[in-house]
């Protein structure tokens, strides 16, 4: 698994889930093929530029452990599994498939994965080009502290 880099396999699974926690999961195998993909597809579903995957195997590879995703069949070929109650994409998988999808962004630690490939190059957004030349800043250097203070989050945590 020379195309994956991660930090904790060795130690203990992988797990993740949506932003509100209704849907969680457990990756207890290595994923394989991490990459990100700029279809048009992916972005529609995401709301976002891309989206980043590593593929798992259902069963013994992948559980979820709270909640199931539902799924929106997006072509005759393919469903994508998002949280009903807070709309977190989840997942990509083939129609029948034994394995599926995990959107990197959503594990816990979301950097345990990183991604070796692109994919869907004919829809990638320009202006991702800018990305490490825009004025970058961190939440807390632009939030006032007392008002960080008084933003009850919902997000579940990053653990179960
Ligand atoms: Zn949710
Ligand atoms: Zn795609």
């Amino acid at each position: 698994m020379t195309h994956i880099e991660s930090r904790d396999y060795a130690l203990q699974p992988l797990t993740g889930g949506c932003q509100c926690g209704a849907v969680r999961y457990r990756i207890a195998a290595a994923p394989v093929k991490p990459h990100i993909c700029h279809c048009r597809m992916c972005q529609k579903a995401s709301g976002a530029a891309f989206m980043a995957f590593a593929e798992a195997e259902l069963g013994a590879g992948f559980s979820w452990t709270r909640g199931q995703p539902t799924w929106f069949r997006s072509s005759e070929a393919v469903e994508r599994g998002f949280c009903a109650a807070c709309g977190t994409s989840l997942h990509f998988r083939y129609v029948g498939s034994p394995r599926l999808d995990v959107a990197l962004a959503s594990l816990d630690e979301p950097e345990a994965i990183r991604p070796a490939q692109e994919f869907g190059g004919e829809s990638r957004l320009g202006w991702l080009d800018l990305l490490g030349h825009l004025p970058r800043s961190t939440t807390e250097g632009t939030t006032p502290a007392a008002a960080l203070r008084t933003y009850a989050s919902r997000q579940h945590p990053d653990h179960d």
